[in-house]
């Protein structure tokens, strides 16, 4: 099911001294296997185009440029495979990915055949392709938070208040809007921890999984740390969402 790359792309790797090659401080997983059914467009939203390239390739650049990032595992749909490896691997030169390999039917499916091609890793950080716009800054503060307790998702406070709807749809509750993050991604992890507890969660009901937090709260009692994204991390989902990402790269 994986491609495994060419040695061209192994030479380019900063890996420095034996005891690296053996274990590895920090992997991306970098995902980008989703069908985005909310974009409307043929095309998936990893893929569309967002000034000038495609929206994968900022995050895989942050990745790429990051001194904290040793290896990049790309995880896409089987028939994106030879796509992602020529036009966006090859093509902007990649060389810390070390594997493109295909995912699943969902996004935890995906993120486990991830987690199976890593090989032997301390860290994990798990983000959406469809986010161009991670910084070397939150991978720092994600990376930092991390060691504390093995788990850690990169998120920013709510500016909305949110309401917690009934089955009818009028409101059944107002959360305290002081204690409420959206999540973001990367999400990043004890390689060991996120592997057990996806290889726990898989053998049980799996509905209702969005991210990989979920996984850790569910399967583990490892606390999850809260580390501050950004306002611009944004997933791009929807068009008006690809609108708003023209704008913040216009003002880089
Ligand atoms: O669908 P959602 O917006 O939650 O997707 C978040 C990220 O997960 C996207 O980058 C998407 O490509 C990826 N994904 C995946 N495999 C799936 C579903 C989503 O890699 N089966």
């Amino acid at each position: 099911m994986g491609s495994q790359r060419g040695a061209e792309f192994k030479i380019g790797r900063t890996v420095k001294g034996a005891e690296n090659m053996k274990k590895k401080m920090h992997t991306a997983l970098v995902l980008a296997a989703g069908q985005g059914k909310r974009m409307n467009s043929s095309i998936q939203k990893q893929f569309l185009e967002l000034g000038g390239k495609p929206v994968l390739f900022y995050s895989l650049q942050c990745f790429q440029n990051s001194p904290l990032i040793q290896d990049i595992i790309l995880v896409t749909g089987e028939e994106s495979i030879s796509y992602c490896e020529k036009e966006i691997v090859e093509r902007f030169g990649f060389s810390k990915v070390s594997r493109v390999i295909a995912g699943g039917k969902e996004r935890y499916d995906s993120v486990y055949a991830g987690l199976l091609a890593c090989g032997e890793t301390e860290y994990v950080l798990i983000h959406d392709g469809a986010r161009p716009f991670i910084t070397e800054e939150i991978l720092e503060r994600g990376c930092n938070e991390v060691r504390k307790t093995g788990a850690c998702v990169v998120g920013m406070p709510v500016k909305d208040t949110i309401k917690i709807a009934d089955a009818a749809g009028a409101v059944e509750s107002t959360p305290d809007r002081s204690r409420i993050w959206m999540v973001q991604t990367p999400q990043i992890f004890r390689y060991s921890l996120i592997k057990e507890a996806h290889e726990s969660i898989r053998k049980k009901d799996m509905t209702g999984i969005t991210d990989d937090a979920m996984v850790i709260e569910q399967e583990t009692g490892t606390k999850v740390i809260l580390s501050e994204g950004s306002y611009q991390n944004i997933k791009i989902t929807t068009p008006e969402d690809l609108a708003i990402a023209e704008a913040f790269l216009g003002n880089k």
